[in-house]
Order: structure tokens, then sequence, then C-alpha cells
């Protein structure tokens, strides 16, 4: 086994922001209601070894190859920026809301 291969785990999580509760796994660790995130993983998605916990607003939106979805994500407290994959059970109409936001905030932080 790859040695940064992390076993998917299901976990109940209450998301920060809305506080809504949804089922979070390795690679969904963002609520899937308002999009916030948490700062958890540092160089790799999913290896949780940030010591951070900020709360990561979304910025933005990514496509990338194979119409693969990305969400842009600033950590509230470093101001660390990650992307992270859309999941099936994201709220669609935010992510699109946010591909619209981010194109009219290009130029803001
Ligand atoms: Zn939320
Ligand atoms: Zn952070």
């Amino acid at each position: 086994m790859p040695k940064h291969f992390i076993k998917p785990k299901k976990e109940k999580v209450i998301c920060q922001k809305c506080g809504q509760e949804f089922m979070g796994g390795a690679y969904v660790d963002h609520c899937p209601f308002c999009l916030w995130s948490l700062h958890v993983d540092d160089e790799i998605p999913g290896d949780r070894k940030s010591q951070c916990f900020g709360l990561m607003k979304p910025i933005g939106i990514e496509v990338r190859k194979r119409e693969k979805i990305m969400i842009i994500y600033s950590c509230q407290k470093c101001g660390k920026r990650n992307v992270n994959k859309i999941a099936d059970n994201d709220d669609f109409e935010k992510v699109i809301q946010l591909s619209a936001k981010s194109r009219h905030d290009k130029h803001e932080n």
C-alpha cells in the first residue's frame, strides 16, 4: 500500500459554518450545503496533517480536464489555498453561484 494512501473513512461532521450535519470521508470534508470546508489537510488531500483547523472559504471554481470541477478554498485563519473536488451530493446551485462569483471577484484575494 502506498505510504500516502488514506483509507476513506465515513464520519459524521457538523458544519462549523452553517451547522448542518453531513457524512464526511477522507476526501469529503466540505459541507454539501454551504460548501465551506475545514483546514485539515496539509500537502496531500486527505492527509489530515494540518494543525490549523481554520474555516476554509470557497472562493472560486476551477474546471480541470475531463470536466472535473474543483472548488478553490482560502483558509480564513492562515490564508492557505487549497482545492477540493466537488462531491456528488454538493448543492450544485451553490457551485454555480460560486463560479459566477469567482468570475466577478477576479481581482479580489
Ligand atoms: Zn455548511
Ligand atoms: Zn489554515
